[in-house]
């Protein structure tokens, strides 16, 4: 085999869109969001780009961009080979730790570059992510993962056991995937700040689409909440999932108090009811409001945050994020830890490009890792995929496996430069958001 080409740059990107203009993507905690990147290209002698980024929503996606720059020394003058140890060498790095250790804008870094090294390494091997870790032998993912602080909760023999467990079959499921794809959910109905009638008509239009669960938001008001839960039943009928999502909005009695209020809508999860720290609060949570299942994890810093909220009972739900925690490679740890406890993940995605990561990572685990796609969905929300090279695709209310090589996390050059904070034609006009709706 020709050996991997040799990185000679890495280049930054602040790109931010105006979604604040429209609303989308409001919620209990977040009212005006511009959905944001801070985007990282590592270039190569070879022609061959990798791409990747941190989502953020808007001011201080400058930190996020700084911190990117700053992890240069670790991938330039080297080649994609051993991802396992790249990224070991960067969330140990023994200064940068002291900026977290493995948490915020520095974790969140290493997630980009961590991603955009996988980008490359799958794009060399001219397979979609997904395919690419799929075929990997049990023990080529075991080292992928950091046990650091795990085995208290999960041994590599352990992860090997699982893995060793779903290799019979691996070819089926992935056929299974390219006929069939990987069942979606919604959350575009639900966004605090739209109307009535809009979260009707986004009702019906989600039910229309194929989609068998959607999401609404909220926290802000409980008269309104009532009002929109109602509606959407409504809508939706009976035994139709919706999931609510309160994005940390509450203490623990609140979030007890309030979604009991709405229980006779039926709610099947509560999402983020409150702080993504508060291990205990999300367990007393789930004890409380039983059998509705509490989901968290988009803002869960770490793998063991995760191990924690998985031994206590806080969760019911793994909401993984492709771009927030240590990478695919810290992603790997936390599906093989949603698998050893028996949690279904239903990743988080919206934002920028995190439906196009994230479907990777739910298709790897059901060909390699659980197994299984009971109960599992993926969120789907339907903005600025347009700015994609290799958007997703969702049918009839499930995700199509991607076929191109990489990580789906390039974004289209003309994207870019438009949307670049502040020089950017988007930001300097002060153009309207064409695709925003
Ligand atoms: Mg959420």
């Amino acid at each position: 085999m020709s050996r991997a080409p040799l990185i000679i740059a890495l280049e930054t990107h602040d790109i931010r869109f105006p979604t604040s203009q429209e609303l989308d993507g409001s919620d209990a905690m977040n009212p005006d969001p511009d959905y944001s990147a801070a985007y990282v290209v590592l270039r190569t002698d070879g022609g061959v780009d990798g791409h990747g980024f941190a989502f953020t929503i808007g001011r201080g996606n400058d930190v996020q961009t700084a911190a990117i720059a700053a992890l240069e020394p670790f991938v330039v003058g080297r080649r994609p080979d051993d991802l396992g140890a790249l990224y070991k060498e960067m969330v140990h790095d023994s200064q940068l730790r002291w900026l977290g250790p493995e948490k915020g804008v520095m974790h969140m870094a290493i997630s980009a570059v961590v991603n955009a090294l996988w980008d490359l390494k799958a794009k060399l091997e001219g397979k979609p992510l997904w395919q690419l870790l799929s075929e990997m032998s049990p023990e080529e993912l075991v080292d992928l993962v950091d046990f650091r602080y795990l085995s208290d909760a999960l041994t590599p023999g352990e992860a090997l056991q699982i893995l060793r467990r779903a290799e019979p079959g691996r070819a089926e499921r992935a056929a299974d995937l390219r006929a069939n794809g990987y069942a979606a959910y919604t959350t575009s109905p639900g966004w605090l700040g739209y109307d009535d009638d809009k979260l009707r008509r986004l009702c019906r239009e989600a039910i229309a689409a194929g989609f068998t669960q959607i999401k609404l938001k909220v926290g802000a008001d409980l008269d309104d909440d009532l009002r929109r839960m109602r509606i959407a039943r409504e809508v939706c009928g009976p035994g139709f999932r919706i999931a609510i999502d309160a994005n940390q909005r509450w203490d623990v009695g609140a979030a007890i108090t309030w979604v009991n209020a709405l229980r006779e809508y039926d709610p099947y999860w509560i999402e983020e009811p409150t702080s993504p720290d508060d291990v205990l609060g999300h367990a007393t949570v789930a004890r409380a409001l039983a059998p509705i299942k509490v989901a968290t994890g988009e803002h869960v810093q770490n793998r063991v945050v995760f191990k924690q909220m998985l031994q206590a009972g806080s969760m019911s739900i793994v909401q993984l994020d492709s771009a927030r925690v240590g990478g695919v490679n810290e992603n790997i740890a936390i599906l093989l830890l949603a698998a050893k406890f028996g949690v279904p993940v239903c990743p988080h995605a919206g934002g920028v490009g995190l439906c196009e990561l994230v479907q990777h990572l739910a298709m790897f685990d059901y060909v390699a890792v659980s197994g299984s796609r009971q109960d599992r969905v993926i969120e789907y929300v339907d903005h600025l995929h347009e700015h994609f090279v290799d958007p997703v695709v969702v049918k009839n209310g499930r995700y199509q496996a991607p076929d191109a090589p990489g990580f789906s996390a390039a974004m289209r050059p003309e994207s870019i430069s438009a949307h670049t904070f502040p020089g950017g034609r988007v930001w300097a006009g002060g153009e309207v958001e064409e695709g925003a709706a």
